[in-house]
Formats: C-alpha cells, structure tokens, sequence
C-alpha cells in the first residue's frame, strides 16, 4: 500500500494537490502549519476540506517562522506589496517556510511510514518565490534523504502549470466547484473567490477566467463564431 503525506493549507493548490493525491496513493494524510498567518481562516478551511475528503489532517504550530523573519503574511504592521518588484519577490514572502514545511513534513511522514510527500509549489507562480522553484525541490528532497537516511520523493504536480492549467487539473479531478467555493487563497483570508484586490486573488481569477474561456472556446460546435 502506497502512501502520500500532503502539505496542506487549504488554498487552491494544495487543495488540488490533495485530490490528486487521493487518486495517486491509497492512503493520504495532510499536514497543516500555523507559521503565524494572520487570517486563521485558511486554517478553518484546511480542516473543513480535509475532513470532507475524508483525508486525516495533523496541524503543526511552527508560529516561530513569523518571529524569526519578516513577511507581510504575518507582520500586520507591514503593508504588502500590490506588484511583484522589479527585481526581487514580494514581500509576502516568508523567509524560510518551504524549507522548514517540508523538514517537518518529512519527520511527520517518517514517523508513519511514509515516503511520498506531496506539495504544490509552482515554479511559473508569479510571485518568483525562490523555495518554490524546482531546483530548491530538487536540493530539498536530496538533504532530506541525506537527513534522515531515507528515500523520500516529493512531488510536485503543480510545479510547472500556470494557473489556468490548475484549474482545469481540479476540474479533471472532479473538484472544480469545491476549489472554487470553499478554498481560501486571498492573502486577506476571504473564503471562495477572495477579496478580489490582494495579489493572490487577482493570480488566482486570471487563471480561472483563462480557464473558462479555454473551455467554453472547446465546448462550442466546430465553426460557430457566433460568441466569437
Ligand atoms: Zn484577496
């Protein structure tokens, strides 16, 4: 029997992470972090998917990550950035977080015996976040290995899809409308389709209407032009 230990937020991608999961492995676990967010409501909708998904979730308190360096996720005194800047990451980066999730992640999977982790980094994210590029994946799942003496792999399906091509992964995964509805992605914790203002909100509802559009365009009879 095939294991996967999914590191899970309750947003849209590791949302689709964890069906995937569910269709790859026999048994899944999920693994949520408290690092210190400011909207624990991502937290609530963690809990909510999983237990729906019938998936079990652990929650691991590592709030130490928000006192340690500095991101505008978890320092309400700073305003967050609207634009990625030219020349460097957002601060909504959190200094360290992939790193210490997927350590963590790996003694947790350990300790049940399981060797697959799953996590839904993206390389074409737009923010450019550089521990959610493939080569740190890569070098991670090497030090864990050299780490613990073990033969872990991390997946990461969503590594080289953009948005659009996430949404249509939790179509073909029948959970479009739970992704949809009840994930919470908005770096303002709104549930669904979010605040609608906040960097993540506006990523997320290009890549749907791309996504839909693509679809639709699909759907319709060969040579109507009528919506064209
Ligand atoms: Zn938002």
């Amino acid at each position: 029997m095939s294991g996967a230990l999914v590191v899970f937020s309750g947003g849209q991608d590791s949302t689709t992470c964890l069906f995937w999961a569910k269709k790859h492995f026999d048994e899944v676990h999920a693994l949520s972090f408290f690092y210190g967010q400011k909207h624990s409501r991502e937290l609530d909708a963690a809990r909510a998917i999983a237990k729906e998904a019938g998936v079990p979730l652990d929650v691991q308190d590592v709030s130490f990550i928000s006192r340690i360096g500095r991101s505008s996720l978890t320092d309400p005194s700073m305003p967050m950035d609207r634009e990625k800047p030219q020349d460097s990451f957002p601060n909504t980066f959190v200094p360290g977080r992939n790193m210490f999730f997927l350590g963590i992640a790996a003694v947790c999977a350990r300790e049940k015996g399981i060797r697959n982790i799953v996590t839904g980094v993206s390389q074409t994210d737009f923010s450019g976040y550089p521990d959610c590029r493939d080569t740190f994946i890569r070098s991670m799942n090497v030090t864990l290995n050299l780490a613990m003496e073990e033969q872990f792999v991390l997946h990461t399906p969503l590594m080289w899809l953009d948005k659009a091509a996430t949404w249509e992964m939790a179509d073909s995964l029948g959970v479009f409308d739970l992704v949809r509805t009840r994930t919470v992605t908005c770096y303002n914790g709104v549930e669904g389709d979010g605040c609608g203002e906040c960097p993540s909100c506006r990523l997320r509802r290009r890549g749907l209407e791309e996504y839909l559009e693509r679809k639709n365009r699909a759907s319709r009879p060969e040579g109507d032009v009528s919506h064209a």
